[in-house]
């Protein structure tokens, strides 16, 4: 007689790294010999969100656990609404096992009112206990009673490795090589939810990428909050630098990329690598936040608008190939008009490739929940329109420069928005390209298109 497997989702929501949390608790789930649907609800860095796809399969599952964010009161606020929406489930099927985790059940007042007002949520676990998933279901099931576990001493000392991962496909991989945070910048929650910043070994970063290559991935990312920073913790002279170096030397068909950096810890020699590097992608993720001196202070970032701007110079003197991207906040506490000019103007002069641009969110516990939250909603609003403005006439210009040209992508999916017969994919430079193609046997793999036109959101071409 065969028995179904029972089934489990975890439903993502956030950056990459929490993509990645989520890969490793379902590869657990999946030695654990449950039957992983995909549920997941992903939002990218710019916070627009995908949707739910496999939403009718929830409700087979027997486990549905929610991996959250915090770092906007947005992405909070969202994510308590959806655990509200996961009640459903629950009534209607009373052994479902609710679980939430991420950055959002890393804090105290939220893990207290998860508690408090639902219910019927049956665990929750923090960011430092993903490889307990096991463990505290089995304690759910078999003692019948809701479990919470969070690192509430805030110790980290360990890294647990060798956990089971299932990625989303074969072809992309994110590799984390460090977690948590040092910077304090004085917005942000991720030091509070995600603990003092600690590396991997380099050996068992070095054999999972060299796993992958092995395997046939096209693109590996390595993940961290500040991979600058990076340091092999048996050895504390082996960086980030040299991590690339010993990546890249290990031979397969890939492409090699990294976020994020903060700009006080890029090194000349990372930017001079960036133009030499052949397994480095051509993209850098730089956020700098601000454009404005006395902002940037305020935020705690350690750098002058002027220190950026030589890095950005420095950047397209060694490696003019290389696409730049940043974060940046807008309506900081006491930010005036004239130094959202400023920002403005940085952006102008940077002409990034694109940006994420985000609304100040005051945030429980940082230092700035102090400073007088001060910018007006409309103001906020209204900054934020003419930022996105003269992003998008850059970042129009520069999708337009491509038109003729002949680029190479890792094909990644069918492009559904232009109907059937189309694929899209990205290039080193991380820009997206749709083609026309009815060969999906294309998807994992490189292939080379010829631009044909280039709009605000993306490249369209045809196959060469
Ligand atoms: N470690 C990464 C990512 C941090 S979170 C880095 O330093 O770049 C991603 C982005 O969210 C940040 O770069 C910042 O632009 C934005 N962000 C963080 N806290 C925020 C807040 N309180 N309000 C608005 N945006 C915020
Ligand atoms: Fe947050 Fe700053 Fe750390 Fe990035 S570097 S995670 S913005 S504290």
């Amino acid at each position: 007689m065969i028995h179904d497997k029972k089934k489990a989702c975890v439903i993502t929501f956030g950056c990459q790294q929490n993509e990645s949390d989520s890969e490793k608790i379902k590869g657990l789930l999946d030695c654990a010999g449950y039957e992983i649907l995909n549920a997941d609800m992903t939002e990218d860095m710019s916070g627009r969100r995908g949707q739910f796809t496999g939403t009718s399969r929830i409700s087979e599952c027997s486990v549905i656990i929610m991996n959250t964010c915090a770092v906007r009161e947005h992405a909070e606020l969202k994510a308590l609404s959806r655990i509200g929406q996961l009640k459903h489930y629950k009534n209607k099927n009373k052994d479902i096992l609710i679980g939430v985790c991420g950055c959002l059940a890393e804090q105290p007042h939220i893990a207290e009112k998860i508690k408090k007002s639902f219910p019927y949520v049956d665990f929750i676990f923090g960011t430092r206990e993903i490889h307990r998933v096991p463990e505290i279901l089995n304690r759910v099931i078999t003692e019948k009673t809701r479990v919470f576990e969070r690192n509430e001493n805030d110790i980290n000392d360990i890294i647990p490795e060798d956990l089971p991962i299932l990625r989303e496909n074969k072809f992309q991989a994110k590799v984390s090589i460090m977690y948590g945070c040092d910077n304090f910048c004085s917005y942000c929650v991720v030091p509070y939810v995600r603990g003092r910043e600690r590396s991997r070994a380099k050996e068992k970063i070095l054999t999972e990428c060299a796993g992958l290559a092995a395997d046939g991935c096209r693109d590996i990312l390595l993940l961290g909050q500040n991979v600058n920073s990076y340091r092999d913790p048996e050895n504390s002279n082996y960086r980030f630098t040299d991590l690339i170096n010993d990546i890249a030397k290990i031979k397969g068909n890939y492409l090699l990329r990294f976020l994020t950096s903060h700009p006080k810890d890029v090194s000349g020699e990372l930017i001079g690598m960036m133009g030499e590097n052949k397994k480095l992608a051509k993209h850098f993720h730089l956020p700098v936040q601000a454009g404005s001196d006395r902002i940037l202070e305020l935020m705690n970032r350690k750098y002058t608008r002027a220190y950026y701007l030589d890095l950005v110079h420095e950047l397209k003197e060694k490696a003019g190939d290389t696409a730049l991207s940043s974060d940046i906040i807008v309506g900081f506490p006491s930010e005036t008009e004239q130094e959202f000019e400023d920002t403005l103007d940085l952006v102008a002069r940077a002409e990034f490739d694109n940006i994420f641009p985000f609304i100040y969110s005051k945030r429980l516990n940082t230092p700035a929940e102090k400073m007088r939250d001060d910018v007006s909603r409309e103001e906020k609003t209204e900054r934020f329109k003419r930022l996105l403005k003269l992003q998008n006439e850059i970042s129009l210009k520069k999708n337009k420069a491509y038109e003729g040209k002949i680029i190479r992508v890792l094909v990644e999916s069918e492009y559904k928005n232009m109907g059937a017969g189309w694929l899209a994919g990205r290039n080193s430079q991380h820009k997206l390209a749709a083609f026309k193609s009815r060969n999906k046997d294309l998807i994992g793999e490189f292939a080379d298109i010829k631009i044909t036109e280039g709009k605000l959101h993306g490249l369209y071409g045809e196959e060469v």
